[in-house]
């Protein structure tokens, strides 16, 4: 099973992601978690790194691409994934698609989370209290929820287009608990 989640950050598609990789025995791949894990490599690059993230801005698509191509073709890949910040701009969208086009890939299920940005701002800043990541503050939110409507939504919405069978929005200010059972219930029934 190969499912891709689109939504801003704080829309809870990493909480849904978690969830639901446990459900499926698949693999959780969020590029936000592969990228934190190596900045306390505490090379240069994972300082060049730790600037970009915390100013809310994205990291370079050669970067990802190079993480994502990896991870696509290793074990932990095996019964399929959950791909979780990725693809995030008009070119890591071209790459994968390649990618996936190349190596017969297919995807099976593209969800995408719908949710107000003011309601956004406010689950951010909870979570500041409780994760204590450094890009979850209000000064850097809206240089997060700018990078999304500038560079990610476009491609939802190229992924809505030329996925519509397999593109299903989500209304991701519900539940958490109502929100896994609706995205369970999609993939059950398959395709449209
Ligand atoms: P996330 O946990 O998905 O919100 O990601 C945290 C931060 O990691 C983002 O604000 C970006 O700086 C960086 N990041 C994660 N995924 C990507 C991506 N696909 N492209 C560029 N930067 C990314």
């Amino acid at each position: 099973m190969k499912l891709v989640f689109f939504g801003p950050p704080g829309s809870g598609k990493g909480t849904q992601a978690k969830l639901l990789a446990k459900e499926l025995n698949i693999l959780h791949l969020s590029t936000g978690d592969i990228l934190r894990d190596k900045l306390s490599e505490g090379d240069s690059l994972s300082k060049k790194l730790k600037e970009v993230m915390a100013s809310g801005n994205l990291v370079s698509d050669d970067i990802l691409n190079q993480i994502i191509a990896d991870k696509l073709m290793s074990k932990e890949c095996i019964n399929g994934y959950i791909l979780d910040g990725y693809p995030r701009t008009v070119l890591q969208s071209d790459f994968f698609l390649s990618f996936v086009k190349s190596n017969n890939l297919n995807l099976d299920v593209i969800f995408n989370f719908r949710i107000n940005f003011k309601l956004v701002e406010e689950r951010i800043i909870l979570r500041s209290k409780q994760e204590q990541r450094s890009d979850d503050n209000i000064d850097v939110i809206k240089t997060r929820l700018d990078k999304y409507n500038q560079e990610t939504y476009p491609v939802s919405q190229f992924f809505s287009e030329n996925f519509s069978q397999n593109f299903f929005t989500i209304d991701a200010s519900q539940e958490v608990s109502k929100i896994q059972k609706e995205l369970i219930n999609i993939i059950k029934k398959g395709q449209k």
